[in-house]
């Protein structure tokens, strides 16, 4: 359990970039872990967490968020349309916005709940044909029809491709946030998370660096 040892790392980051202290928040990445594992670091006083499954978010959350105040949920993991509702209902941050069907839906529900995660809009800055997000080129559009729709889009969110180097793919992404003025980006794992500090993340998303490796989910 090392928590407290990425908390200090992302503190030394931010130094050495120099960036102000706190200017980057933990997304503590709680999926496929154990509860008792998950239950040790909401006792170590964290309580940014992030999912990847609606489902399993379910499952889990509404009870520890009874014994925990102050919990703030992120939705990291694809979201089928049709459970942007009971999403809408359980998370505070969906960082996995990424066409415009969804959006237009999130409107609808938002009308009709009075009230809307913050969102992320996922960019797939290495135009990978096997992973979800708005390419690079389609981004400044996309980001305008969200606008229209009324949407409370606050950043943008990446995940590089396994084999390139990180940080252009960081440096891409904070600068298609940049110039659609948006102040936030998520962006940084367990094995790159310094590398996105430095090119300006405010939210990193890390998993098994602070919980351990994940046990192979079970179909
Ligand atoms: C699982 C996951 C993470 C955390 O990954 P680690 O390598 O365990 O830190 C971060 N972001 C997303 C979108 C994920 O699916």
């Amino acid at each position: 359990m090392s928590l407290s040892i990425i908390q200090s790392r992302i503190a030394a980051e931010e130094q050495r970039a120099g960036r102000p202290a706190g200017s980057v928040r933990l997304i503590a990445v709680s999926k496929v872990q154990p509860d008792e594992r998950v239950k040790a670091v909401l006792q170590q006083g964290q309580r940014i967490f992030g999912e990847n499954r609606v489902q399993e978010a379910a499952g889990k959350w509404p009870d520890f968020r009874d014994s925990f105040d102050g919990v703030e949920l992120h939705l990291l993991g694809p979201l089928q349309t049709n459970k942007t509702r009971q999403a809408m209902e359980l998370f505070d941050y969906f960082h996995t916005l990424d066409r415009l069907k969804l959006a237009k839906r999130i409107a609808i529900v938002r009308d009709e709940l009075g009230r809307c995660p913050e969102l992320f809009i996922q960019v797939n800055t290495g135009d990978e044909s096997q992973k979800a997000g708005i390419s690079p080129e389609d981004t400044d559009a996309f980001v305008a029809e969200c606008r229209a729709l009324e949407l409370p889009v606050i950043g943008l969110m990446c995940i590089p491709p396994v084999d390139d180097e990180p940080a252009e793919h960081f440096a891409l992404l904070r600068d298609l946030a940049e110039r659609n003025g948006l102040s936030e980006l998520s962006m940084g794992m367990s094995g790159d998370f310094e590398c996105a500090i430095a090119q300006g993340a405010t939210y990193v998303r890390v998993g098994s660096a602070i919980f351990g490796d994940r046990v192979a989910p079970t179909a």
